[in-house]
């Protein structure tokens, strides 16, 4: 599909399934060459991050552990720079190496916020993984480890990104016509 309406709103096919997965491949790679032996513990961030995370946890071929937060900062088209934690961590992880797999990096503020904590909570090391990022809205100043695609700042849909709810089942990526 070249466009798709989403509660009135007209997207335009942005990033196809194929490039995304090649972008996710080449993460994978340096995931298994920097952690194939530490025996990671994978935050998966809900919602969105669930098929991004499907992809890339399969291609990692070390011991591994992956459980999930619920962290929530976007209303609609718009981050609100608010992050509620809706579901947290029951996981001990002192001592680990914590790789946080979140779906997109907008102004960087909920996974600045996710990382502190869990390097509060006594963690070794913690490494972001991200499919996409906007260097353009990115407020903050941390280093992100693994990204799979930078893009612009404009509101993107598919692969698992919603529009208050819609869309995560897209195949592709498609971004909102200006
Ligand atoms: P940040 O805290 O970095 O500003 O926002 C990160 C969160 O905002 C992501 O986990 C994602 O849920 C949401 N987000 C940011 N940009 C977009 C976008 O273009 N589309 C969608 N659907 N969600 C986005």
């Amino acid at each position: 599909m070249e466009s798709v309406v989403v509660h009135g709103k007209k997207f335009n096919l942005y990033l196809k399934h194929e490039q995304v997965i090649e972008a996710i491949e080449k993460m994978a790679v340096k995931l298994n060459e920097e952690l194939k032996d530490k025996n990671p513990l994978f935050i998966v961030v809900l919602n969105s991050a669930f098929v991004f995370a499907s992809e890339l946890i399969t291609r990692f071929n070390g011991p591994c552990e992956v459980t999930f937060v619920k962290l929530a900062s976007y209303e609609g088209t718009q981050s609100t720079e608010n992050v509620r934690e809706v579901m947290g961590l029951s996981e001990d992880v002192t001592d680990r190496t914590v790789v946080f797999v979140e779906d997109i990096i907008d102004t960087g503020l909920t996974m600045l916020m996710a990382k502190d904590k869990i390097k509060a909570a006594g963690a070794k090391d913690v490494k972001l993984a991200t499919l996409l990022y906007k260097p353009k809205a990115f407020k903050h100043n941390y280093y992100i480890d693994y990204i799979g695609i930078e893009i612009p700042n404009d509101f993107i849909i598919g692969f698992g990104l919603d529009f208050d709810g819609q869309a995560r089942n897209l195949r592709d990526i498609y971004k909102i016509e200006e």
